[in-house]
């Protein structure tokens, strides 16, 4: 059981984003008896409760005491960009004032009803990214910080409350590289593929990396049951290193090692990202070596 460690942003320690265990673990080391951090976690996750007050399962003295030791509110949503096809573009502010963006897209639209089949939202797990991938406006910010388990599942929990559909499938891919943040994604992956909380099941939960190779040997040895998807762009090492700096750290054939074993040990198809650039991957050798992998 890992034990709960202080937050990575000053302030009161969160209790959203503990799993069951840590929150057992805070609570009993808090005086508090073992079954309470149970109502607390159904209050936060399954009744998608923000405000400890508000948890009126629980006493009033130990609301006050929560209340005055911990925090709830991870995020706290600033403004939200609706486009016509029905794609809300979150900002949300965190407990530092720093702020970060998910994107809830609809797909697969029903006719009969307009509504959409899949509602996918797009999380992030870091403030700004250290990889500098040449395409990318997150990559401009370079690394600020990881985000806490916390503010990775209260992005989830403060967009399903806009949205009136069920959000059926989420994709780490919004700012930052997941793998570079293993433990906190990992701890809210916990919280989402939980039936309890009835979030998202694992085959609708997809991790996009651009190959950080430690951490998809780690999944492979943790046998994490999550998709996984690889942001390739291109099969020539040369070209894959001007794209995406990452390749020269983790060369193609190392990556594709790695992708090996993870498959071996999960038995998970792997998706490759690939975005076309004019005259740079779009010719037919690389398409030749893509239909081989
Ligand atoms: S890993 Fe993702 S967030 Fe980071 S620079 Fe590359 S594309 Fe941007």
């Amino acid at each position: 059981m890992s034990k709960p460690k202080r937050d990575i942003v000053h302030g009161p320690i969160e209790l959203k984003g503990l799993p069951l265990t840590d929150l057992e673990t805070l609570l009993v080391e808090h005086g508090e008896k073992k079954y309470r951090a149970q109502q607390v976690y159904d209050a936060m996750y399954i009744n998608r409760i923000d405000d400890v007050q508000e948890m009126l399962v629980l006493p009033q003295a130990l609301r006050d005491k929560l209340a005055a030791e911990f925090r709830t509110e991870s995020v706290r949503v600033k403004t939200v960009q609706r486009s016509g096809d029905g794609t809300k573009k979150f900002l949300f502010e965190l407990w530092d004032k720093r702020t970060i963006e998910s994107v809830l897209i609809p797909s697969e639209m029903i006719e009969d009803d307009g509504h959409p089949r899949r509602l996918t939202l797009c999380i992030s797990t870091q403030v700004g990214c250290n990889l500098g991938c040449e395409f990318c406006a997150t990559a401009t910010l370079n690394l600020i910080r990881n985000l806490t388990s916390g503010e990775i599942v209260d992005q989830f929990l403060q967009a399903q409350k806009h949205s009136e559909k069920k959000i059926t499938n989420i994709v780490f891919m919004g700012m930052g590289e997941p793998l570079n943040n293993y433990d906190e994604v990992m701890k809210a992956v916990q919280i989402f593929n939980d039936q309890r909380t009835d979030m998202v099941v694992p085959r609708r939960t997809t991790l996009s990396t651009a190959g950080v190779v430690h951490g998809i040997l780690r999944m492979a040895e943790e046998k994490q049951i999550i998709k996984l998807a690889v942001s390739l762009h291109s099969t020539n090492q040369g070209i894959r290193e001007k794209l995406m700096p990452i390749a020269k750290r983790w060369p193609l054939p190392v990556l594709y090692d790695a992708l090996e074993t993870y498959y071996k040990a999960t038995r998970k198809s792997i998706t490759y990202e690939y975005v076309l650039f004019d005259d740079l991957n779009d010719t037919e050798d690389d398409v030749k070596r893509l239909v081989k992998l």
